[in-house]
């Protein structure tokens, strides 16, 4: 599933084709993803001008103005979904099965929406009234922002007797941190999943929100590099190869760590939430 940091990268991938740009062309393959698309949905995109393409937790915000119309279009990559760029001169092909959207832009770029799960989603929203869309207004900081720091994530977990690796996958306490990015923050915070998220205060909660950063910022850099490098798994934007400490390496060595594998057993794995969590008993306290 595509979290924050392929998200991030998508958004990279299509600010520079989109930004500036005018739909000259949307089309959409069925009615719904997820959701049934809005009422007027290519209408009052077609002919709308591109002013920026941002992100706010998993949801990528296309903000276009058609006359005096400001709208945002709300878009969630789902499960699966992925972005493919068709540069100027390029053929787009035939919609497969699963590509459900095609904008196109002035300039020749075509972009494809893929997602063979369909739980991905598009909404417009007049951009006034963005911050108290449903989709949104719940949403806590965005780890990357300064609004995001160890005081405040210390305070968003005061009194939660949940694990701690399932309150910092709660949207409410911060934005976008989903199931990897959760186990790998708390192996590089050195605090077990299983603790308590209120006694995750003080400097436990300053190592926490700064290695959430850390990780994520870590992975944009490799989604970076293969936007630079062109080399996505299958020519779509939202996957990329990143190497985990810990995540997927049940039985393996942590790094950094001098344990014996045949007495310590190495990373082990362990369900939350029906979640798979992936933690080294040794470091992690
Ligand atoms: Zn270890």
């Amino acid at each position: 599933m595509p979290e924050l940091p392929e998200v991030e990268t998508v958004c990279r991938g299509l600010a520079p084709v989109l930004e500036g740009e005018t739909f000259t062309s949307v089309q959409i393959g069925r009615k719904d993803l997820r959701k049934p698309f809005p009422k007027g949905f290519v209408k009052r995109l077609e002919g709308a001008r591109i002013l920026r393409v941002g992100r706010r937790a998993k949801y990528l915000l296309v903000e276009t103005q058609k006359g005096e119309v400001h709208d945002v279009l709300i878009w969630h990559l789902g499960m699966s979904g992925q972005v493919r760029i068709y540069k100027v001169g390029e053929t787009v092909p035939k919609p497969g099965k699963h590509d459900h959207v095609r904008f196109d832009v002035a300039s020749g770029v075509s972009v494809v929406f893929t997602d063979p799960r369909r739980f991905g989603l598009m909404d417009l929203c007049p951009a006034q009234g963005l911050a108290d869309h449903a989709l949104l207004k719940a949403i806590g900081p965005e780890p990357l922002g300064n609004e995001f720091n160890g005081p405040v994530l210390a305070a968003a977990l005061k009194g939660k007797r949940v694990a701690v690796k399932q309150a910092i996958m709660d949207a409410h306490v911060v934005a976008g941190v989903g199931n990897i990015y959760a186990s790998e923050a708390l192996f590089r915070a050195g605090i077990s999943p299983k603790r308590t998220a209120a006694t995750v205060q003080g400097g436990r909660a300053e190592k926490l929100a700064d290695a959430i950063k850390a990780v994520l910022r870590a992975a944009i850099d490799a989604g970076g590099s293969t936007l630079r490098d062109h080399r996505t798994p299958d020519g779509g934007l939202g996957y990329f190869q990143f190497n985990f400490s810990v995540y997927g390496r049940a039985g393996e060595a942590c790094p950094g760590c001098d344990c014996e594998i045949s007495r310590t057993h190495g990373i082990q794995r362990l369900e939350q939430g029906g979640r798979s969590t992936y933690y080294c008993p040794r470091k992690q306290k």
